[in-house]
């Protein structure tokens, strides 16, 4: 389909949904539970069409890591969200001050109506089916635009869910950045984002042209800091994993590492032992994942021989590039002190490359975290609650993990964005369920009430009710 007949497709397709929506308005809750099911069925029944659609898109994406980073994850929070649903979907009764008594105060927790999902290529049904997962929960009607970069997984996740709903229901628009632009300029109920920080900015100012309201979940340079009490090899293994897991192409992985200065040489080799012990023989290990694209392979290689020829040392695990046979495996590196100019130190990396730096202490590294743009995740290592915690207290980022990347995405009642730079809004459980709904305040009177006595003109019950509503 060409451009124009999908930017074409997208108008005629808002419009079936925003009267379909208000033809439904409130769509029940067990309706809901039951797209959620069919939802839930779907990635499980297709789930093995699925890997290999991505495995082709990545031109090879480890089976395991797509086990559980795209269908396992999007299965588990559709069961989480069925569960609670009943709950979260209820209103909220608040107190109501006796100033204003008798009445009933509440929160309705009403659809907005119409969500703009863009997903991007790292988890390339995770996170078109995850935000779907909130949208559907909370009564939307919701519109997907993947990432260009994994057409096999766009078209699928097209063909699947037209199977699955109507149109008017779900519909997937596949598309360029052309598409994705128009997409993001029509007049949603909310748009929801995920992608890098530049295009985030441009998909803030076009929600902003309809005031519709965004979630951005964007990138950005996650650092894992290593306190001096911490066994540098220990913590090596738990980055080496968050780093080389998906080859670096996840949005949570760890950036860059801070280590106690004159650490930064024994910390690369222990990262580079574990990476060997995890992902042995790059290029024939199935459970090593391919770069996305040619663009975003040399990119990668640009930047670390950027950092080496201003002098940085380079670890980079073997690959017998014959017996890989594709030229986008990108082995495990790691760069020892690149200078704090280069790209590796000022772009987020997404790739397979490990930067290690030192540091003069937790203070000195919080500094160095905080001059910077706020992350999407931050992880510091110590042996001592106190001294991680004292370390969150004294930095800011998204989320955190301690002692251990990534996995607080996996915790569904931990809402999951961005701060600053790296996004704004968060979704995951009852988080991402409120993403999509309005919380309607409601204040009930019963037919008379006795607010009509302090109406002009203004009196003595008028004075006595100043008095109460000040103390
Ligand atoms: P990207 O920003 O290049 O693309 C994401 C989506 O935006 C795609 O669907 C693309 O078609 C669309 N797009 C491209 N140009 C656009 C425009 N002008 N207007 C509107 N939309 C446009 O990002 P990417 O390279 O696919 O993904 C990598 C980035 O995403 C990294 O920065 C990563 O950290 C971030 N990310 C964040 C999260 C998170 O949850 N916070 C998750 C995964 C990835």
């Amino acid at each position: 389909m060409s451009d124009s007949d999908a930017i074409a497709r997208m108008h005629a397709l808002l419009k079936a949904q925003k009267s379909a929506f208000e033809a439904e308005r409130h769509r029940p809750v067990e309706e809901r539970k039951s797209d959620l099911k069919k939802l839930e069925a779907l990635v499980k029944a297709r789930g093995e069409d699925f890997a290999t659609a991505i495995d082709a898109d990545f031109g090879r994406r480890s089976k395991a890591e797509t086990a559980i980073g795209e269908a396992g994850f999007v299965i588990a929070s559709a069961k989480h969200a069925r569960q609670h649903l009943s709950h979260w979907a209820a209103s909220r009764r608040k107190p109501v001050p006796m100033t204003l008594a008798p009445g009933k105060a509440y929160v309705r927790r009403e659809p907005k109506g119409v969500a703009g999902i863009v997903s991007p290529w790292n988890y390339s049904m995770q996170l078109a089916l995850a935000p779907l997962v909130a949208a559907l929960a909370a009564g939307c009607r919701a519109m997907i635009k993947p990432s260009e970069f994994t057409p096999r997984t766009a078209e699928l996740l097209h063909e699947t869910l037209s199977e699955l709903f109507n149109e008017d229901h779900v519909a997937v628009i596949e598309g360029g950045p052309d598409v994705a632009k128009a997409f993001c300029a029509l007049p949603f109920d909310h748009l929801f984002y995920t992608g890098s920080t530049p295009v985030g900015r441009l998909v803030a100012k076009a929600a902003a042209e309809n005031l519709t309201p965004v979630t951005l979940e964007l990138g950005g340079k996650s650092p894992a800091v290593i306190a001096p009490d911490f066994d540098l090899d220990q913590a090596a293994k738990t980055i080496a994993w968050g780093k080389y897991f998906n080859a670096g192409q996840t949005c949570v992985a760890p950036d860059y590492a801070l280590v106690p200065r004159g650490g930064q040489r024994a910390f690369g080799e222990a990262v580079m032992r574990e990476a060997d012990a995890m992902w042995p023989d790059v290029a024939g290990n199935g459970d090593y994942t391919a770069i996305i694209s040619e663009k975003h392979h040399a990119r990668l290689t640009e930047m670390v021989e950027e950092a080496r020829a201003a002098g940085a040392e380079v670890l980079q695990a073997a690959l017998d590039k014959e017996k890989a046979g594709n030229t986008r495996i990108f082995p495990p590196t790691v760069v020892i002190d690149p200078p704090l100019d280069s790209a590796l130190m000022r772009e987020e990396i997404f790739g397979p490359v490990l930067p290690v730096l030192g540091h003069d202490g937790l203070s000195d590294a919080a500094r160095f975290v905080n001059e910077r743009d706020r992350p999407l995740a931050l992880y510091v290592y110590s042996k001592s609650s106190a001294t991680a915690r004292d370390f969150l207290a004294r930095t800011m980022s998204g989320g955190a993990g301690v002692n251990l990347p990534m996995l607080h995405l996996s915790v569904e009642d931990l809402p999951f964005g961005g701060v600053g730079a790296s996004g704004q809004g968060a979704y995951h459980g009852e988080t991402g369920f409120l993403t999509f709904p309005h919380e309607r305040a409601v204040f009930e009177a019963p037919v008379w009430h006795p607010s009509r006595m302090v109406f002009p003109p203004y009196g003595k019950v008028f004075e006595f009710f100043k008095k109460l509503q000040t103390g």
